[in-house]
This record gives structure tokens, sequence and C-alpha cells, in this order.
């Protein structure tokens, strides 16, 4: 048997609480006091966080290893790549810019689709429930720093209206940056992080474990 606190959900919006019920696929449930979205069946919200996660890894390796920038100076073309450009910040003193870029193209996507791999690889092997309940937590808490990749995007923007003595055009690594943020803004909204957990709470209570806590 789980928890009775893990069988009430509250209302994002009005905060009123549920008790919460299974649904069938493709369904909702709704908040009975605003009509707010609670929930949807965990076995979508899980066929999502697959979809999510492939499709950012794809992402990932092309805003990696094709051109972020194409820099013509004297007629010469040099074709940036990201991990070129967090280096020629650092060392041409934009420490700030090189940082943000390094967490934002580099790090932070790294790191979430390292902790989606683990969770898949966790919850199939059924073992260590409470580190896999941690990185539902990291993955809660790390959706607040959303809005940086924006921010980054707009400073690469900016930057290439600064460095006017250059002909800058985006390379294809540009676009998939901004295709990854959409995805993410997409993914923030529709997956919720309490389908996830109960997704794993259920694949874990199928196998007998000690319930010490
Ligand atoms: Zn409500």
């Amino acid at each position: 048997m789980s928890d009775s606190l893990d069988e009430l959900i509250i209302c994002s919006k009005c905060h009123k609480l549920h008790r919460r019920v299974k649904l069938p696929h493709k369904k909702v449930a709704k908040c009975s006091h605003c009509g707010n979205i609670l929930y949807s069946s965990v076995a979508d919200t899980m066929q999502k966080a697959i979809a999510f996660a492939i499709t950012a890894l794809t992402l990932f390796i092309i805003v990696n290893i094709f051109p972020i920038l194409k820099v013509t100076i004297a007629s010469e073309q040099t074709n940036l790549i990201v991990p070129e450009m967090v280096y020629i910040m650092f060392e041409n003193g934009f420490i700030v810019i090189g940082s943000m870029l390094l967490i934002v193209v580099l790090l932070a996507p790294f790191i979430v689709l390292l902790s989606f791999i683990t969770l898949g690889v966790l919850s199939y092997l059924k073992i260590y429930k409470h580190f896999a309940r941690k990185i539902i937590l990291f993955l809660i808490i790390s959706r607040q720093w959303a809005m940086v990749d924006i921010f980054t995007i707009s400073i690469l923007v900016a930057l290439v209206k600064l460095f006017g003595y250059a002909e800058i055009h985006f390379g294809v690594a540009f676009y998939a940056l901004l295709l990854f943020v959409i995805v993410d803004i997409f993914f923030l909204k529709t997956i919720r992080p309490t389908e996830l957990w109960i997704y794993f709470d259920r694949k874990y209570s199928d196998r007998k474990y000690s319930k010490g806590s």
C-alpha cells in the first residue's frame, strides 16, 4: 500500500485538495473548483517524457557539433561551434556570457538528459527508489531555471549585432538551440513531475521491498 499522502493532489491554481483516481488512457483530471488540469494518465506522461528525451538528445548533439555562428572577416568564413565559442568567450574575458553558454547549452541539457536516462535505468531495474525520487525532485526544482536559456539566446543575438565589423550569420546549431528551447518549454508545460513520481511509485511497488521509511 502506498502512503495516503500520495493519494492526494493539490490544485496548483486554487489549492483545492483532491483525492487521486486512476485515469484511463488519454484522459485528464480537472479541478472540481476551477477547472485547472490536475494530472493526466501516467502512461501518457511517460510516453511524453521518452519522446522529449529522444528529441532533446538529438537537438543537443546538433547544437554541439554544427556551427552556431558563421563569421566572415575579409571574405574568409569561419564556422564557430559551441564548445569553441565557449573557449573564445573565456579567452576574451567574456566570463559571464561564456559561463552562461557553457551551463545553458552544454551542462544543463546534459545533466537533464542524464537524469532521464538514469531514471529509466533505475525504474527498469527497480532499484534505488529514494535516489530515483531525488532525481525527480531535482527535475522539479530545475524547472525554475527554464528562463535562463531564453536569456542566453537573447544575449547571443545581441552579441551578433554588437560585432558590426564582421559579417555574422547564424548556423544550424543556433536554430537547433531555438528548437531545443521550444521543446523544453513545451515539455515543462505538458509533463507534470508529480505524474512521473506516481509512475515510478507504481513501478517500484510491483516489486516487494521493505518499507522502512
Ligand atoms: Zn483548482
